[in-house]
C-alpha cells in the first residue's frame, strides 16, 4: 500500500468522498504528504455516526473491534487481515522497545473482548516467540495471584491501576509483591504519573513501562529512555494541530489500513513530537507523554482542570492507595468530594495539595474502608463528573451516600 493507493481508496470511501466532494478537493489536488493539510480532519463523531461508511474495503474486513468509549459512544473499526498484521508488528515492535524478548513470559491483564489491545498484545507476544498468559478475563485478584504463582511470568501487561491494586492486595495478605515473578511492566490504558509509576516500581520491585495507542490508527512505546513514545510513522504520520503553549492535538493518517480509513483522524489527545534523535538508536520519532485529552478536561468554578493533575497530587500524598474524585452540582455551585483508601493518609494535607494544583478547597475529603470505593468503568476511573450525563452516575451517588 502506497500513500498514492491509499489516497485512491480514500476518495472512494464514502466518507471521506462526501466530505472531499463537499469542500471540492479533487483527486489531483492530493499530489505528495504536504498536501494532506488540504484536506479536512475527522473525529470519532464522524466514523461513529455510521461506521460502514470509513471502511476502505469492506470485502476484505475479518473483523471489528470497538474503542475503548472513553467520551461516549464506542467507535467501531474494521480490521482487514493485513491491518490486524500492521498493528500485530507495531506492538511486537513496543514489547522489544521495553526491552522483552522470547525469553520472556507475558501475563496480559487486558481484557479479550471488544477492546482490541488484549487480542493484539496477545499476537504480539506470539509473534516476538514469548510465552503468553492470557489473564486478561479473569474476575477476582486471587484467581490472578493462583496463575502467576503457578507460572512465574516474567511481564505485566496491562492498566497501571489494576497492577497497583494487585500489589495492594497481596501486601494486606500478609505477602510481599516483591516476591512474585515479575521483572517488568507494560502499562497501558491511561497517563501514568512518574509518582505513581514509582510507587508501582518499588512495590513490585520492577520496571515499569508504558505504551499508548489508539484502537484508529496503531500504536507506540517507551524505550529505556523513557523520554515519550517512539511512534511508528512508517505507517502512521501525526500533525499536531492548534498548537497552543507548545502542546497541540496529535491528528494521525494510517498509511496502510484499508479497513476502518482513519485520515486526518483527530486524537483529542494533547501532545508533541520531540524533534531530536532518541539515544536508544531506534530511529522512529518519538511524541511527547500523552498528558490531557481534550474531553477529560473539566471546569470546575471556572477553572480548567486535568484529571492527570490530581491523580499527581493525589500520589504524591505518603499511603494514598485508592481514591475517587468527584465533582458534582450541589445547589448550582461546583462541589468537589474525595473518598480515599490508604494507610495514615491526613485528610488536611489531602485538603491542602489538591487547593495546591485546582485552587479549590474540596467541600469533603473521607478516608473510607480498603475496597470500598467501586470499580468505575474498564479504566477504573478515580475522577468522576456526575454533571456529566453517564449510565455510571447512579453507582457514584449510590457510593457517596454510603460515606
Ligand atoms: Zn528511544
Amino acid at each position: 500500500m502506497t500513500f498514492n493507493n491509499m489516497l485512491d481508496l480514500a476518495f472512494k470511501t464514502p466518507l471521506y468522498a462526501e466530505l472531499y466532494k463537499a469542500r471540492g478537493i479533487t483527486r489531483n489536488d492530493i499530489k505528495s504528504v504536504d498536501d494532506l493539510r488540504k484536506l479536512p480532519t475527522v473525529s470519532k463523531a464522524n466514523l461513529v455516526e455510521d461506521f460502514t461508511k470509513s471502511i476502505g474495503k469492506p470485502e476484505d474486513v475479518f473483523k471489528y473491534h470497538t474503542s475503548s468509549g472513553t467520551s461516549g459512544t464506542p467507535t467501531v473499526v474494521a480490521f482487514t487481515r493485513n491491518d490486524w498484521d500492521i498493528y500485530v508488528k507495531q506492538n511486537a515492535k513496543c514489547l522489544k522497545l521495553i526491552g522483552t524478548t522470547k525469553n520472556d513470559m507475558f501475563y496480559n491483564g487486558t481484557p479479550y473482548g471488544m477492546f482490541f489491545a488484549g487480542l493484539v498484545l496477545h499476537d504480539a507476544a506470539i509473534r516476538i516467540g514469548a510465552k503468553i498468559i492470557p489473564a486478561g478475563n479473569l474476575s477476582s485478584i486471587n484467581a490472578h495471584f493462583n496463575l502467576i504463582e503457578l507460572f512465574n511470568p516474567t511481564v505485566f501487561i496491562g492498566i497501571p491501576q489494576y497492577l497497583f491494586k494487585m500489589g495492594n492486595v497481596y501486601a494486606d495478605m500478609g505477602k510481599d509483591p516483591r516476591d512474585l515473578s515479575f521483572k517488568k511492566a507494560y502499562c497501558l490504558g491511561e497517563p501514568l504519573p512518574n509518582k505513581k509509576r514509582e510507587l508501582i516500581e518499588d512495590l513490585f520491585d520492577i520496571e515499569v513501562f508504558c505504551g499508548y495507542g489508539l484502537s484508529e490508527v496503531g500504536a507506540g512505546a517507551e524505550c529505556c529512555e523513557k523520554r515519550g513514545f517512539h511512534w511508528p510513522t512508517e505507517d502512521v504520520l501525526v500533525e499536531v494541530l492548534d498548537e497552543q503553549y507548545g502542546k497541540g492535538e496529535l491528528t494521525y493518517t494510517a498509511l496502510k489500513k484499508t479497513g476502518t480509513l482513519a485520515i486526518r483522524f483527530r486524537s483529542r489527545d494533547l501532545g508533541y513530537i520531540i524533534d531530536e534523535p532518541c539515544s536508544c538508536g531506534e530511529k522512529s520519532p518519538l511524541i511527547s507523554y500523552i498528558e490531557e485529552r481534550i474531553d477529560d478536561l473539566v471546569k470546575i468554578k471556572g477553572t480548567l482542570m486535568s484529571p492527570y493533575a490530581i491523580e499527581e497530587a493525589m500520589y504524591s500524598v505518603k499511603g494514598v492507595k485508592n481514591y475517587l474524585f468527584v465533582v458534582y452540582d450541589d445547589s448550582g455551585l461546583d462541589t468537589v468530594s474525595i473518598y480515599i483508601e490508604g494507610n495514615g493518609v491526613s485528610e488536611e494535607i489531602i485538603k491542602n495539595v489538591i487547593n495546591g494544583v485546582t485552587f479549590i478547597t474540596p467541600k469533603h475529603v473521607k478516608l473510607v474502608p480498603k475496597d470500598s470505593i467501586p470499580i468505575i468503568g474498564r479504566k477504573i476511573r478515580r475522577f468522576y463528573d456526575l454533571r456529566r450525563e453517564n449510565p455510571l452516575n447512579n453507582t457514584v451517588r449510590k457510593f457517596m451516600k454510603e460515606f
